[in-house]
């Protein structure tokens, strides 16, 4: 067991008895797989919490969905968009009105607090007003050219079939954010949630489509990777995949598609944080405990390595373990919570796995543990854990764990420390705490990051700043959000118009 403080924070098991069903949406009808098969969705913080059924849909269900949104394209293409926009805009007001039983499914599908769960509905709908607006302004260029009878200039126009292919850790945010620019845009969508978190966004997809969006334009399919991955990322009708979650996922699909079909691959990370012998130490500490363990440090901005100088190594660590052991673990849906269970019995698996290593390779200085107990049984929790005296070469220094875990790496000086930053093959997210306004201007240009954070954490990005990684973090193409996330959907044609 854990010193951290444990409080026994169970929640009542929410209807064990009556399990809801959830259908696919295919072609304008909310269906079951041709197969008739479902899996539950379970609650990581009790796991007889069942929150709900969905489909476990074959590769002829997925064919038909890539079918019925290539139907829906030119249709869905020439509909004006301020039709399409206010599609967006009136799913977001039901998302709005539905805001806390969608929270709260989102907090028992996945484990995040209530609190972080609500902000993420908040900020779905924040995102398909965004882009109502911003798809509205998306223009091509005019060229100036010799001839005065001619006109050249560009046109935008929508892809086709977009795949998009989401992980639990954001279930429904990240669905938006490529949904609403996918949709705004004019191209016809088969949307996969991850089967670990599929609720969410399910909800995303029943409020646009109650929101009037035409049969075929969005259709909305569960079921496993190896049964319908292939189905929906192999098909040349296929135009654009925007996918987030695993680098080796991500390759691998990458490795797979059609010549003519455009990726978006949003992957891992190993994010460092760099604490300089000049920072405000506790501030650099919340940085490191807020990026570190927030969402049981399941974000893939999330920091899993603190890089700290020399001088100041001991201090930082008696402080951050001191900050780590007030932390208070249970159910995200009871109130005051530092921190939730991991959402998968596979995560858990994996935790447990990398802690184990550490422990091998490293100096271990707390948590890790799996609780149990009053409020822990039945649940996938972990105790927050820190490593020091890790070195470039351990495993736990390299690869991403992708739960509650920080290294702490001694540096010697800022240039040791980007060095030691930038040796990774992940560029997700990079943050450093110092004072020195030299150090914070260079470290922008030396990190080799897609997001740079300066005295804040690496976790959190706005909505309408562009989001994206270096290295294997991302595939160099297009990046997310804000108004260059619209690009992504869109291609570029050049017409000359004479007299
Ligand atoms: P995952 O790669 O296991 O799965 C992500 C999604 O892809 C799921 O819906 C899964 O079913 C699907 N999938 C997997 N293989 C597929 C295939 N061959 N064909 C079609 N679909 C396939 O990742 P996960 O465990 O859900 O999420 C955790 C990972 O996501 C971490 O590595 C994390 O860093 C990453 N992530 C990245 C970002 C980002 O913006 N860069 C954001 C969140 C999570």
């Amino acid at each position: 067991m854990s010193n951290a403080a444990i409080q026994d924070v169970h929640p009542p098991a929410e209807s064990v008895a009556a399990i809801d069903e959830f259908r696919n949406h295919i072609g304008g009808e909310w269906t079951r797989s041709a197969r008739g098969k479902t899996f539950d969705n379970p609650n990581p913080a009790h796991t007889r919490d069942i929150v709900g059924r969905f489909q476990a849909s074959a590769s002829t269900d997925a064919s038909r969905a890539v079918e019925a949104a290539a139907l829906a394209f030119e249709s869905w293409k020439r509909t004006p968009v301020s039709k399409r926009a206010a599609i967006l805009n009136r799913a977001a007001d039901l998302l709005d009105a539905n805001v806390d039983r969608n929270a709260r499914e989102l907090t028992r599908e996945m484990g995040k607090s209530l609190a972080l769960a609500r902000d993420e509905f908040l900020r779905t709908a924040q995102t398909l007003r965004f882009y109502a607006v911003e798809g509205q302004s998306l223009t091509g260029e005019v060229f100036p050219n010799d001839d005065n009878d001619t006109t050249v200039y560009t046109l935008r126009e929508p892809l086709g079939v977009v795949s998009v292919i989401t992980p639990w850790n954001f279930p429904v945010s990240i669905p938006a954010r490529k949904i609403a620019p996918a949709l705004v845009t004019g191209n016809t969508i088969v949307f996969k949630p991850s089967s670990d978190a599929p609720l969410s966004g399910f909800r995303l997809a029943e409020a646009l489509i109650a929101a009037g969006l035409p049969k075929g334009t969005l259709n909305f399919i569960t079921g496993s990777a190896a049964e319908i991955g292939p189905a929906i990322t192999e098909p040349p009708v296929i135009r654009a995949i925007s996918f987030t979650g695993s680098t080796a996922a991500g390759e691998k699909i990458c490795r797979s598609v059609a010549f003519t079909t455009r990726t978006q691959m949003e992957l891992g990370g190993k994010n460092p944080l760099i604490v300089m012998e000049d920072a405000d130490l506790d501030h650099a500490v919340d940085l490191a405990v807020k990026g570190g363990f927030s969402l049981a440090g399941q974000a893939c901005t999330g920091t899993s390595r603190v890089l700290v100088m020399k001088q100041v190594r001991i201090e930082f660590t008696k402080r951050l373990v001191a900050r780590v052991k007030a932390m208070k673990i249970g159910s995200g849906l009871a109130a005051g919570m530092d921190m939730g269970p991991l959402a998968t019995e596979r995560q858990l698996e994996t935790v447990l796995r990398y802690i184990a290593i550490g422990k091998r390779e490293a100096t271990h200085l707390y948590g890790g543990e799996r609780l149990a107990g009053p409020g822990y049984d039945g649940g996938y929790y972990v105790s927050p854990a820190i490593f020091t005296d890790v070195t470039q070469t351990m495993a736990i220094a390299r690869e991403e764990i992708f739960g509650p875990v920080l290294a702490i790496i001694e540096v010697e000086s800022y240039a040791d420390a980007i060095a030691k930053a930038n040796d990774t093959e992940y560029g997700l997210s990079a943050a450093i705490a110092t004072s020195n306004p030299k150090i914070m201007q260079s470290f922008a240009n030396d990190i080799q990051s897609g997001t740079v954070k300066i005295n804040r954490t690496t976790t959190g990005n706005l909505i309408n700043a562009p989001f994206g990684g270096l290295k294997r973090s991302s595939t160099s193409t297009f990046r997310e959000s804000g108004r260059t996330g619209l690009e992504f959907y869109t291609q570029t044609k050049t017409v000359y118009r004479g007299a």
